[in-house]
């Protein structure tokens, strides 16, 4: 038997990069083989811990998961909307100053480079129009009303996923962190729904056939070792979350307080067409967890979701904002060797020999 699982993207970027970015603008030519050198790196350690599927750590998405595609275009401003997290320090996105939106960089030109140097499936992480909705200021921008800024922004996130999808990703993963969060923001749900609703708009998009490649990953944030939305009830998200028209989603699961809870929940929510992948290993948990301790998880996991339904993956990316340098590259792959070999674990547990 085996139990699929697959990491959600970032690695801590090598410090030399982190401080070159810093010191210069990330899309500065001089910056290229640098670049070059930490996919090729991240590729080659990713492949030593045997993962199945990988990614190319996100090196090249020198901001964030979330500001990628938008960083540099002209008609933005610094000061967009704040993502407080609990280690005191707050995020922000860019706001958009006018029309038209369109993407600066779209990920399938990370996943080129990353496709040279790999030799096991590659899967590629983008951001969701509901994460990128939030740059529409709360004003009407004159000449630019909120119905069109939605509608570039929908063709603009088919295209990238089309883009990836022909470029030979083995999925897709929309990025879908302000989910729990949203619940924090509005408590009646109201702007959860208007983000499934929007989600599910460009889901629609594709077919059946290319849905199931498609993935949403939920999580409470991952920045500086603490989360935006941990205190968030996934009773509030998660029966919203399994509307959404995907095909595969990934859950952070291994820092919950009550994993029994969250799983019963999931149980009842999964459809019979979905996948679930459960984080078994925490990014922002200093300590490596023993293949032991996931295997112990996975077990736990399979108890409430059919194994033909269940997957395994890390609570969220090892550092989404590239100046996260709190957990190191060792760090970030021994918890990747430890989810692979205790997902093997329980993959034998389960079948019986
Ligand atoms: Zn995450």
């Amino acid at each position: 038997m085996m139990i699929p699982t697959e990491p959600i993207g970032s690695i801590p970027r090598p410090l030399r990069l982190v401080e070159a970015i810093a010191a210069r603008h990330g899309d500065d030519p001089a910056l290229m083989p640098l670049y070059e050198e930490a996919v090729r790196d991240t590729i080659e350690r990713f492949e030593a811990t045997g993962s199945p599927v990988i990614t190319d750590g996100e090196q090249r998405k020198y901001h964030n998961f979330w500001t990628y595609c938008v960083e540099g275009l002209p008609n933005t401003a610094p000061d967009g909307f704040k993502i407080p997290f609990s280690a005191g320090h707050v995020r922000r996105m860019l706001r958009l100053t006018g029309g038209p939106f369109r993407y600066k960089r779209y990920a399938d030109s990370y996943l080129e480079v990353a496709l040279r140097f790999a030799h096991v499936p590659v899967k590629q992480a983008v951001i969701s129009p509901s994460a990128l909705s939030l740059m529409y200021p709360p004003v009407e921008i004159r000449g630019y009303p909120r119905e069109r800024f939605i509608d570039d922004l929908l063709h603009e996130h088919e295209r990238e996923i089309r883009r990836c999808l022909t470029k030979g990703a083995h999925s897709v993963q929309v990025d879908f962190t302000e989910g729990r969060l949203a619940v924090k923001i509005d408590p009646s749900g109201g702007l959860l729904h208007s983000f499934i609703d929007l989600n599910n708009m460009a889901l629609s998009r594709f077919s059946a056939e290319e849905r199931r490649r498609i993935g949403v990953h939920t999580c409470p944030g991952s920045d500086r070792d603490s989360t935006h939305s941990g205190d968030v009830d996934y009773a509030e998200l998660l029966p919203s979350l399994f509307e959404l028209k995907a095909g595969n989603f990934f859950i952070a699961l291994a820092g919950e307080k009550d994993r029994a809870r969250v799983l019963k929940i999931i149980r009842s929510q999964l459809k019979s067409d979905q996948r679930v992948f459960v984080g078994v290993i925490s990014p922002i948990d200093p300590r490596v967890e023993t293949p032991e301790e996931v295997r112990e998880r996975v077990l736990e996991a399979a108890a409430y979701i059919p194994v033909e339904q269940l997957g395994t993956c890390d609570d969220c990316g090892f550092s989404p904002f590239c100046d996260d340098t709190t957990t190191t590259r060792d760090t970030a792959f021994a918890k990747i060797r430890s989810r692979i070999a205790g997902t093997a674990l329980a993959a034998r547990a389960l079948g019986g020999d």
